[in-house]
């Protein structure tokens, strides 16, 4: 490898410029600070992993956190409300029905595809100044001082050293800097790959949002622009090679013999994808002048839908963190201890639930069987149990970061 072509220095660089790095940029560029984004592939829609053809549901918190940053104007004409959440069981009668009426609110949040999402952010990118974008570029070495973080990109044009005072993974959850900081992560397995397509059902879905749980893994309906809904289903691992492989009309009744009556047949199927589906947890999301958030941090199970939400409010609370020391070190060990322990109570929560939920409907003991229903009857008839729930879903718990109470941050420069 050449030698770096030219030294930078900036106070945050993110690294990874998926959903995740690229809305910690929009909320840190307005506060005045420095910043590089470094991302590994090239930002044409087709090709960026992290903006592809998921369909992903965004809590209210998320919304308004987007909102505060300034990419949800460009994403609001396309995003479709989610009024209900209907939970089911296959083989087993009874529903529970989740409504924001019962927290005061009109919705949970709202459906919004992956790609047009990249698009609203590389938008809201170009407009801002103070963010400068390296892509395509990936981090080569890294070495961590007491004043500033070294840090060497490979990019297209050779080898380019920089310094940052605070660096930040937002790397995905096979994270490179996790691996260049020997930062270790546990990991499991789920043994279910997430078969994702848009589908148009005969009924409107009515702005409601279904999660069906099977013993194979959840299959989940979530209401889409126009008349078209956004399908999450997990299977095992083989199970999704067929499913993949099937004609349209093979795959539209089978989805229908998993999903009951609940909108009527489906009638039309786009593309089919898939994803494995693995937790990764980071043993720690804080080291020397380092922050990993997002999937480099926790990477969790689709059901519930909270895997962006949950990194969405890291990126909140670590603007918020930076935004009340502006001028001051962006790489304080006191305020990464901050961030550290005001993030853990929602990650173990979050984590604890969506790990819980998959395994617990995946087991078919009758113990496991016996504490379901359970579970179904006491959310049907408690209604401070669904307040609660309703609440989770929306993306409140715990301490809430100002922008996701649709508060500005201190410090932005107008
Ligand atoms: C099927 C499915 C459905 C989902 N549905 C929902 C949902 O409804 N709601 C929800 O909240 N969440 C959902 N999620 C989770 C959500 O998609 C992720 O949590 C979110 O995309 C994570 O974003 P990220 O930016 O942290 O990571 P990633 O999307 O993995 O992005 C990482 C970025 O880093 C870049 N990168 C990687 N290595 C390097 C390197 N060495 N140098 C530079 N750049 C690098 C990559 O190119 C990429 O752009 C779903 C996930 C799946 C699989």
């Amino acid at each position: 490898m050449n030698e770096p072509a030219a030294n930078f220095a900036c106070d945050v660089a993110i690294v990874g410029g998926g959903l995740i790095g690229a809305s910690l940029a929009c909320a840190l560029a307005p506060l005045g600070l420095r910043v590089a984004l470094i991302e590994a592939v090239s930002r044409q829609a087709a090709a960026q992993p992290s903006f592809d053809d998921r369909t992903l549901a965004l809590s209210q918190s998320s919304c308004r956190i987007l909102q505060g940053i300034g990419v949800w104007d460009g994403l609001e004409r396309d995003a479709t409300p989610i009024r209900q959440i209907v939970v089911t069981e296959l083989g087993r009668p009874g529903r529970v029905v989740l409504d924001p009426a019962e927290t005061g609110q009109f919705e949970f949040g709202h459906v919004v595809e992956a790609r047009q999402f990249g698009a609203a952010l590389q938008k809201r990118l170009a407009a801002l100044s103070g963010v400068e974008v390296l892509c395509p570029a990936t981090v080569t070495g890294i070495r961590q001082g007491d004043e500033q973080v070294d840090i060497t990109l490979a990019t297209a044009k050779g080898d380019r050293a920089m310094a940052a005072k605070l660096l930040v993974a937002a790397d995905g959850a096979f994270s490179t800097i996790r691996q260049l900081l020997s930062i270790s992560a546990s990991e499991h397995d789920y043994q279910q790959t997430a078969v994702i397509c848009n589908i148009t059902p005969e009924r409107h879905h009515q702005g409601r949002a279904f999660e069906r749980f099977t013993p194979t893994g959840p299959f989940a309906v979530l209401p889409h622009a126009g008349d078209r809904c956004g399908l999450v289903w997990s299977v095992a691992a083989a199970e999704a090679e067929r499913l993949l492989a099937l004609t349209d009309p093979e795959f539209l009744a089978a989805a229908r013999e998993r999903f009951g009556d609940h909108l009527g047949a489906f009638v039309r199927v786009g593309q089919r994808s898939s994803y494995p589906l693995k937790l990764v947890r980071a043993e720690r999301d804080t080291d020397q002048r380092v922050v990993i958030l997002g999937n480099a941090a926790h990477a969790i199970h689709p059901v519930g839908a909270q895997g962006f939400n949950l990194g969405c409010r890291d990126v909140a609370v670590l603007a918020e963190l930076l935004a009340a020391r502006t001028g001051g070190d962006p790489g304080d060990p006191e305020m990464l201890r901050e961030y550290s322990a005001w993030r853990r109570p929602d990650h173990d929560t979050t984590i604890g639930l969506s790990d819980g939920l998959t395994r617990l409907f995946a087991n078919n003991s009758p113990l496991a069987s016996a504490v379901r229903s359970l579970g179904l009857v006491a959310h049907a008839l408690s209604p401070a149990l669904r307040r609660r729930l309703a609440a989770g879903a929306m993306g409140y718990r715990g301490r809430i970061p100002r922008l996701a109470q649709g508060l500005p941050l201190a410090g932005i420069r107008t």
